[in-house]
Order: structure tokens, then C-alpha cells, then sequence
């Protein structure tokens, strides 16, 4: 397969020849642009939007009619978001179920304002709550020199406080509460209430790990308290959670595509 080169990784490549900038001010740079990007995977029944700002990925799943939107971004961003959404031709006021894969600020910050806005509601692990209802994140444990550097300002993020309407703490089935066919699954590790959903050949991961900024491969995301855990959940969540997930979407970059993820990781083909 021939590697995709995105344009975050243009950019990377081209400034630091032109202007031998370190990547660390480089990768922040990357993060903190305030460009919004939409992509439409389709396949097998479910339409995935994914919005883009500010490097998070904001996942909206559409299937059989029905919406559920994964890790709707920053607090700052709910607009701008509201609207990506409305020039695609997508109702906010339909997307009725938001679900959290962790209470970080990256991910989770802008759920109040479509939760107030809209009444949707919101589903998060219940072991994330603490983060919600202070809108503080938990201390985060940098991976690499990337995190390291970006350490202060990310664990340093805060939103307006607010309450899930659903606390997850076991498997729970997305299309009773949203009438998107799927499965939402505790995977702890990145926080205390990390989720991932599972639907059709698609898993949305959040932080479990992320795409690499260049091609289309896996990687351990920046903070990570205890990595040889994550590489465990990761062979789980590949085995026995989604033996049929074939695509990866990450809050991060991304997608990657199963064999990727099993490359990188080093889990063995199922038996
Ligand atoms: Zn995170
Ligand atoms: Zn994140």
C-alpha cells in the first residue's frame, strides 16, 4: 500500500526543511490551527462524518436515519462545529445522543452546549464523571518527547462543568438509546471512564491510541499512564471486543485500518 502523505504531515515536513523549526513547536503549531476539515467514510450501512478542528476529530455516526455524535471537541469549537454540521447538510437538532470516550477537554468539552442547546444526551464512562463535574483533567502521563512538550497546556485544559445523562460502567447497546446500530464498551486505561463504540465494521477509540502524522499507520498516543496495559487493551479490543473492526476512527489523525493497528501493537492474527 502506498503511504498517504496528509497534509498535516506536508506541512510538518515542509516548514521544518524551510525553517529547521524543532517538531515539538512544529506539532503545536499543527494542534493549535484553527482549520476545520469534513470526511465521509461510507460503507456497510453507516455514514461517518468526521469534522475536524484543531486536530481533535469530532465522529458523527448516520445509520438507518439516526445520528450519535463521538467526542463532539473543545468548548470553544461547539459552534463552529454546530455550524460544519449545518453547512453538511446535517440537522444539530437530530443528533440526540453524544458519547464521550473520555472526559478529557479535548474531546469532551463542547457536549454542554449541544447537550443545552438540543437536549441531546450525553453518554460517558462513569469513571470519568469526576472530570465532567469539575471540568478539569485528570493528570496526564506524557509517552514521548511530543507529549512532554505539549504536557502543561493540554493537562492544563478546562470546560464549563456538566453531568452525563448516562454513566456507562458495562457494555451497553447503542441502538437502544439512539437507534444507531452498535455497541458501547468500557475500555479503561487512557482515563478511568474510557469508552469505545463499536458499529458495523467501524470502532471509535478515542485516545487509545492515534494515526500517525505520516501515512496512515497506528501510534501510542501522547500520554499514556501505563503503555504495556495499552498495548494489552488494544489486543483486547482487536480480539475478543471487535473481532469485526476493520476501521479505526482515533480522535487524533487517523482513520487506520486493522492490519495497521495490529502492525504497530504487535498482536498476532487471531487463531
Ligand atoms: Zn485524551
Ligand atoms: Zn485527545
Amino acid at each position: 500500500m502506498l503511504a498517504r502523505v496528509n497534509s498535516f504531515a506536508r506541512a510538518l515536513l515542509s516548514s521544518l526543511a524551510r525553517r529547521a523549526l524543532a517538531p515539538g513547536a512544529l506539532f503545536g503549531l499543527l494542534l493549535s490551527a484553527c482549520s476545520s476539515t469534513h470526511q465521509v467514510s461510507a460503507q456497510s450501512g453507516l455514514d461517518v462524518h468526521t469534522f475536524t478542528h484543531d486536530s481533535i476529530n469530532t465522529h458523527l455516526l448516520v445509520a438507518k436515519g439516526a445520528m450519535v455524535m463521538v467526542d463532539p471537541g473543545y468548548e470553544k469549537n461547539a459552534p463552529a462545529l454546530e455550524q460544519d454540521l449545518r453547512d453538511a447538510g446535517l440537522d444539530p437538532a437530530l443528533v440526540k445522543t453524544i458519547v464521550l470516550t473520555h472526559g478529557h477537554a479535548d474531546h469532551a468539552g463542547a457536549a454542554r452546549h449541544f447537550q443545552s442547546r438540543f437536549q441531546a444526551r450525553v453518554v460517558a464512562g462513569q469513571g470519568d464523571e469526576g472530570m465532567l463535574s469539575t471540568g478539569k483533567n485528570e493528570p496526564l502521563c506524557p509517552t514521548g518527547f511530543l507529549g512532554r512538550w505539549r504536557h502543561a497546556e493540554d493537562e492544563g485544559a478546562t470546560y464549563t462543568p456538566f453531568h452525563a445523562d448516562i454513566a456507562v460502567t458495562e457494555p451497553l447497546d447503542l441502538a437502544s438509546i439512539s437507534g444507531v446500530p452498535g455497541r458501547i464498551v468500557p475500555l479503561p486505561g487512557h482515563t478511568r471512564g474510557s469508552l469505545v463504540v463499536l458499529a458495523g465494521d467501524a470502532a471509535f477509540v478515542g485516545d487509545l491510541f492515534r494515526g500517525s502524522l505520516v501515512g496512515s499507520g497506528a501510534e501510542t498516543h501522547l500520554f499514556m499512564c501505563d503503555v504495556e496495559g495499552n498495548k494489552r487493551d488494544i489486543a483486547r479490543l482487536l480480539g475478543e471486543l471487535g473481532p469485526g473492526a476493520k476501521r479505526f476512527f482515533v480522535g487524533h489523525f487517523g482513520p487506520v485500518a486493522r492490519e495497521d493497528v495490529a502492525d504497530f501493537f504487535e498482536v498476532p492474527p487471531r487463531e
